[in-house]
């Protein structure tokens, strides 16, 4: 298939590139390098020995997007592009709503326009409430207490909308628990601006010494060790289950959610110790005050996608640090360079 990669150059879009890539897919990407940079596309090219066309705009300019569906036969789309700091998005709100709701509908508007009725869209495990049995399972009840996760919640209405008013769209709303970890290649990662607000890239840096010390957030949550519980993913599996949701876009019509996660949850301290025993380096850590509005707990349920996409992770925490630390090792300021 063609298919139609918005927010392309981003962590999780990189890495899926080189996977659809690889499987014999055809790319076209649309990003506005707001939080990346062409480096990483150029990276993307290196490891897969591919191209693909590159349009540099942003994904709430529907004329823009409309010259991308124009100028080339696409099948499908995968909608990465996105503001994704929830940090970031307490403080800045609107241009959270604005970013992440006018993308989605810009592009919806443009797929209509061009006759394109297949769609994967990056949600987010940030869409389940936070009060709900762990592991969660996709039926879970949804809510958020923050505005990225009331975007990512929006966005998935308006699908369900566009699915209830058009039967023949195929739409995988893909619901990410924590990826983590690198390619193996060393060459693409995740390289955040400014000081990292996620646990991994934050150990990286500080095991580099860029960093004084992790603070970890809280040790007295209702844990096996007090600290907080999530469920790591290799972005690798992450990427390979893109690649399992446009195959499944393909044959069947609707609107279908997924949750991508391993259904293993690890604590902080579970991590710190990983990332330490398999990369022989020291991550010094201090204990801090609990983060406002993270839960104790959250892992995922993972039969769904196990029986209906065919895909399930198979990476270990090991081979995430491991990973995690090479890219940072081979890339100390990312794609700067
Ligand atoms: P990222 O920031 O690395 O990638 C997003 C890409 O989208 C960037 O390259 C950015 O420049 C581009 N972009 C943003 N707004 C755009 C716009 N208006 N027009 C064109 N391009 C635009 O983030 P990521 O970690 O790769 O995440 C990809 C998607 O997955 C996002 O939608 C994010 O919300 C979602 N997600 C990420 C995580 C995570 O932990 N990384 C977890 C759950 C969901
Ligand atoms: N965390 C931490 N120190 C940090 C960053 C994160 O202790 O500098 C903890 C956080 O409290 C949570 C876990 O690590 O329990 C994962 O946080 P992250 O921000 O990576 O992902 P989230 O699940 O919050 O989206």
């Amino acid at each position: 298939m063609n298919i139609l990669v918005t927010g392309g150059a981003g962590y999780i879009g990189t890495h899926t590139l080189v996977e659809l890539l690889n499987r014999g897919h055809g790319a076209v990407v649309i990003d506005n390098f707001t939080n990346s940079r062409p480096e990483s596309l150029r990276r993307v090219r290196e490891i897969t020995g591919k191209s693909f066309a590159l349009y540099a705009v942003d994904v709430c300019d529907e004329e823009a997007l409309s010259r991308a569906f124009s100028e080339n036969a696409i099948d499908c789309v995968i909608h990465f592009a996105g503001l994704k700091a929830v940090g970031e998005s307490c403080e800045r709100p609107l241009a959270y709503y604005r970013n992440n709701l006018d993308g989605m509908m810009s592009l919806l508007s443009a797929m209509g326009r061009h006759g394109v009725k297949k769609l994967v869209f990056s949600s987010s495990a940030t869409v389940y409430r936070s009060d709900v049995p762990m592991p969660v399972d996709e039926d879970s009840p949804l809510g958020s207490i923050n505005p990225y996760g009331w975007t990512k919640f929006m966005c998935e209405q308006m699908l369900r909308d566009v699915v209830a008013a058009r039967p023949d769209w195929s739409v995988v709303l893909l619901r990410y628990f924590n990826p983590i970890g690198a390619h193996e290649s060393g060459r693409i990662g995740e390289d955040p601006s400014g000081i990292p607000n996620n646990l991994m890239p934050f150990i990286t840096q500080t095991a580099l010494g860029r960093r004084p010390a992790l603070r970890i957030f809280g040790n007295d949550y209702p844990t096996r060790d007090g600290t907080g519980v999530r469920d790591y993913i290799h972005v690798v599996d992450l990427a390979l289950g893109h690649v399992a949701a446009i195959e499944y876009a393909e044959k069947n019509a609707g609107c279908e959610a997924f949750n991508l996660g391993t259904g293993q949850g690890y604590s902080v301290l579970d991590l710190v110790g990983a990332f330490e025993r398999v990369n022989g380096v020291a991550v010094p850590c201090e204990i801090a005050p609990r983060r406002a509005g993270d839960p104790a707990t959250v892992y995922s349920r993972v039969e769904k996608a196990e029986k209906m996409l065919g895909w399930r992770a198979t990476r270990t925490l090991e081979e995430m640090c491991r990973d995690a630390w090479r890219w940072q090792v081979k890339n100390p300021n990312g794609f700067a360079e």
